[in-house]
C-alpha cells in the first residue's frame, strides 16, 4: 500500500488532506479554500464534444 495514490493537496494552515471542489480545494477542517478557478478558466475546453451522447435519461 502506497500513500501516493493521487495527488492530493494539502492545506497550508492546518495541514489537512484537502478535498476537490469545483472551483479548486477545500479543507473541511478550518474551511480554507483553494480558488484555483482562475486557472481553470485559462483552459479552454472544445464546446464540440466528440464522442457518445452522455445525456442519458
Ligand atoms: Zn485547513
Amino acid at each position: 500500500m502506497g500513500d501516493l495514490d493521487g495527488v492530493q493537496p494539502h492545506c497550508p494552515h492546518c495541514g489537512t488532506v484537502m478535498i476537490d471542489d469545483r472551483r479548486g480545494f477545500w479543507c473541511e477542517n478550518c474551511q480554507h479554500l483553494e480558488d484555483h478557478s482562475a486557472e481553470f478558466d485559462a483552459v479552454v475546453l472544445p464546446t464540440e464534444f466528440d464522442g457518445p451522447s452522455i445525456q442519458g435519461g
